[in-house]
């Protein structure tokens, strides 16, 4: 069985922006710490799943090919990097559409679920907001906020993917 670090993407592992400046955004501009960061989780045993709400797309802000160019480019500075990532999944559904997959729904870990033989009980999930926070406790995961804003008690406060990992390891 897998233990799967599911992080997102947008605030936790590149810089993110107001939803209108996206439509210039061409090049990910890594995090501190977030390409370290990933290395060590991969390093002690994790793979990495992806989790992303990109409602900017059916926002019309981005195409979907803009959407494609953008992960190509970021898969690629990965790979260079040594990471490989197991799996992105994104929503590209705005909340009109009702879907089952817009965090904090879960259909994009359920699908995971589907996808990968996954040993939630060591798995953790870490990003940026509350959509994330409540997607992770709906699962039972260990939340690793980044910057996190909430309030909640039960969240490991974090400030990059690099202080998740050694939290992980003290
Ligand atoms: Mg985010
Ligand atoms: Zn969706």
């Amino acid at each position: 069985m897998k233990k799967i670090a599911f992080l997102d993407r947008d605030g936790t592992i590149n810089r993110d922006y107001p939803d209108e400046q996206w439509r210039n955004v061409k090049h990910p501009e890594f995090l501190p710490g977030a390409i370290d960061g990933m290395k060590k989780l991969l390093e002690s045993g994790y793979e990495i799943i992806i989790v992303t709400n990109q409602y900017i797309i059916h926002d019309g802000i981005i195409t979907m090919e803009d959407y494609s160019a953008y992960t190509e480019k970021f898969l690629t500075e990965l790979s260079q990097n040594g990471i490989e990532i197991l799996h992105i999944y994104f929503c590209p559904h705005n909340d009109a559409e009702e879907c089952h997959c817009k965090k904090p729904k879960p259909g994009m870990i359920e699908q995971a679920l589907r996808d990968y033989d996954i040993d939630l009980s060591a798995s953790i999930y870490c990003g940026d907001s509350e959509a994330d926070y409540l997607l992770a406790k709906q699962f039972g995961l260990p939340f690793y906020g980044i910057d996190y804003a909430g309030e909640q008690k039960d969240v490991n406060r974090c400030t990059s993917l690099l202080d998740v990992y050694n939290a992980l390891s003290s």
